[in-house]
């Protein structure tokens, strides 16, 4: 979401809840990347969506899902693996793309019920790790 000025405005566009699910249910370390962009000059995709998945990553880590969901990548990507293969902070934005995804379902989802699960099993493997 942006302001007038056309500046992005962070409040408004951080979803906390699901950031917070979305970090403990898929164990991502955002802070590994370092936007060296390897991954973009691997992903065969990158042609079509430009940025990819570099910028998936930092959208991502930044908690900005309204603004990946303005992009085409978590579903274009098709798997292959590459970015992850190559990433030299082993970072896998192959794994990040495809838990954004399903971040992108929750979001579209009218329902509520795939946010839902998320924060469930986000909460659930909390209760896990200590033992409550
Ligand atoms: S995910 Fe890896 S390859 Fe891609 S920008 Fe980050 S550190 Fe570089
Ligand atoms: S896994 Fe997805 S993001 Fe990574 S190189 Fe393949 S198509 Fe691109």
């Amino acid at each position: 979401m942006t302001t007038e000025a056309g500046i992005l405005d962070l409040s408004k566009s951080f979803d906390e809840e699901l950031y917070n699910a979305f970090i403990k249910r898929y164990g991502v370390d955002f802070k590994a990347c370092m936007q060296c962009a390897t991954c973009v000059s691997v992903c065969p995709l990158s042609d079509i969506v430009p940025g990819m998945p570099r910028l998936d990553m930092l959208l991502a880590g930044l908690g900005l899902f309204d603004e990946i969901a303005k992009r085409l990548s978590p579903w274009i990507c098709d798997q292959c693996m590459e970015c992850s293969r190559h990433c030299p902070r082993k970072a896998n934005p192959a794994k990040v793309l495809a838990a954004l995804r399903e971040i992108m379902t929750a979001k579209y989802d009218p329902t509520g019920i795939t946010r839902r699960f998320i924060i469930g099993r986000a909460k659930a493997k909390t209760s896990k790790e200590s033992g409550k």
